[in-house]
């Protein structure tokens, strides 16, 4: 692989942070219940952005899209040259009731204080969004033009599952026959000790993502008086469903985009490690039984199952007539939908217990190359700008908006290129969301040099 010699970026990292701050004092939030969104603030963000911006609101094909998501387009000056798009979203996830007082600067402060920028969206995914559009307003000024065309998709409902966003913009894109060469949107952060194995930080590049589906068990009963019970009430067959359920689990598997990241890791890991990874054949088993001790590898090597509601019974004395279970699914690539279905009928439906699919569900994405040009330019750059860091392909198990743009591009990748701990994660869509400047200012030079790669 070719390295990057020169991998300056002239960003002023304190006027850039500042921008960052005031960009995180927007409450562009989505709300489940739409009514809650305000949409004047979106508006006035998007204002914010053309001003901190100009050399780009002036030079790109702006267009919104649904009024409120934007689609932002770097004509190419290549011959031949492909499309590639950078994507992002504007709004954050609500702060929840009560966990206001927690944090330590109020969630829409834009604070900066002691090396940090604080605030919702810090991670998730303003800093994301801003750090494109600097690395693009520096690159104007630096009269730099691309070979690629480079498109940026800005949507505004992600939270909530883009169906305004960045469904629309890929729609809109997919009917004037624009085919993308590569996608880039959130996704694996740089973590270190991601695997016990491994101590350099591993930059989790997503080359697939989980689907979803969400299914309702209904258990049905005749109703009467608790005085005479029969032996199992509509709740406890449901119950005795969950328990199979919870108990049985899905098979574990190793391949596609997980299989990628252990082959990608296994060169660093001790030499015992090493071994009993590269002879897989031999060791599967014991492998596949290591990984589901962690909830995070678990998820990786498995369709995974989370009861997440239950309701049932309306007064102490008198048998339900019904009880239902939510239950949360995220499924491996190349298994579907109707496939966890079936499955779930089959294991949890005695009793009558009817199954029914829930809407907003998503089957799981394809899986992208992670021998493309793309990926490697992706890797170089990361290696470039994070020392001593392991770029692996990655399963995403999370929903991004990426997943729209698959009718028009076969190569999505979802990586936020971020240096984070473990802890910090946990303050994604929690309390006392932050960034470094230290890492904010990696994460302007990814992006400069990304650009200026394609
Ligand atoms: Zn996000």
């Amino acid at each position: 692989m070719e390295e990057i010699k020169n991998n300056h970026c002239s960003i002023d990292i304190l006027a850039a942070s500042e921008r960052l701050s005031r960009a995180l004092q927007y409450r562009t939030i989505s709300f489940e219940n739409t009514d809650q969104i305000n949409k004047s603030e979106f508006l006035s963000f998007r204002t914010f952005l053309e001003e901190a911006f100009p050399n780009v609101f002036e030079k790109f094909k702006i267009e919104l899209i649904n009024e409120m998501s934007i689609l932002l387009k770097w004509e190419g000056i290549g011959h031949n040259a492909g499309s590639i798009l950078l994507m992002a979203h504007m709004d954050v996830a609500p702060v929840e009731v009560g966990t206001e007082n927690d944090w330590r600067y109020p969630p829409f402060s834009g604070e900066l204080s002691d090396g940090y920028i604080w605030g919702r969206g810090a991670l998730d995914m303003k800093s994301h969004l801003m750090g494109i559009l600097e690395a693009a307003e520096e690159l104007l000024k630096n009269d730099f033009k691309p070979q690629n065309t480079i498109y940026l998709a800005f949507g505004h409902d992600e939270e909530i599952g883009g169906r305004n966003g960045n469904a629309h913009i890929a729609a809109y894109l997919a009917s004037k026959g624009i085919a993308l060469s590569a996608v880039l949107d959130e996704g694996g952060f740089i973590l270190k000790n991601a695997v016990s194995a491994v101590t350099k930080p591993v930059a989790l590049i997503g080359v697939a993502e989980k689907g979803n589906t969400t299914l309702e068990l209904i258990s049905s009963a005749a109703g009467g008086h608790s005085s005479i019970p029969p032996r199992h009430t509509a709740i406890g067959k449901l119950s005795a469903a969950i328990y199979r359920l919870e108990r049985k689990q899905f098979r574990t598997k190793l391949d596609g985009a997980a299989k990628q990241f252990f082959n990608a890791i296994i060169p660093e890991m001790s030499l015992i490690k090493r071994i009993v990874f590269k002879n897989l054949w031999l060791f599967k088993p014991l492998i596949l039984r290591v990984l589901t001790k962690s909830e995070t590898t678990n998820a990786l090597i498995r369709n995974t199952v989370a009861v997440t509601m239950i309701e049932g019974g309306v007064k102490e004395n008198v048998l339900p007539q019904q009880a239902k279970a939510i239950i949360n699914f995220r499924i491996l690539p190349g298994e579907s939908i109707n496939g966890i279905k079936e499955k779930v009928e089959k294991i949890a439906g005695r009793d009558g217990i009817k199954v029914k699919i829930k809407e907003n569900s998503f089957n799981p994405s394809g899986v992208s190359s992670s021998s493309s040009q793309e990926f490697r330019t992706i890797s170089k750059v990361v290696k470039s700008v994070f020392s001593e860091t392991i770029a692996a392909p990655y399963l995403t198990v999370g929903l991004t908006d990426s997943r729209y743009y698959q009718k028009i591009s076969s190569q999505i990748y979802r990586f936020s290129p971020i240096e984070i701990s473990m802890e910090d994660l946990n303050t994604i869509h929690g309390v006392n969301e932050k960034i470094s400047m230290e890492a904010y200012e990696k994460l302007l030079r990814f992006f400069y040099l990304l650009v200026e790669e394609f």
